[in-house]
């Protein structure tokens, strides 16, 4: 194989694996981003309706219930991220 080819070939493989860091990064502000904005406009339980809603859909997906000291109080929660106080 000639260098030039397998060094593009590499910079593409690199080049994915930077795309699907940053998806993963987009899917964190994603789902952050919805229920903050959520909280703002309609409050606490539009959030909980769409945790609710994205755990219906994804049982074994990343929102679940956490105590959260925040709130003081069991919240929907991206891994560690509380959904209503962000914390
Ligand atoms: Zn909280």
């Amino acid at each position: 194989m000639l260098p030039e080819i397998a060094s593009l070939l590499s910079s593409q493989k690199l080049l994915s694996q930077f795309k699907s860091k940053i998806m993963a990064i987009k899917k964190l502000k994603h789902i952050t981003q919805i229920c903050k904005e959520l909280y703002e406009e309609k409050g606490a339980s539009a959030v909980y309706e769409y945790a609710n809603e994205r755990m219906n859909q994804m049982p074994n997906g990343n929102v679940s219930y956490k105590q959260c000291a925040g709130c003081e109080a069991e919240t929907p929660h991206w891994h560690d991220t509380c959904l209503i106080c962000g914390s």
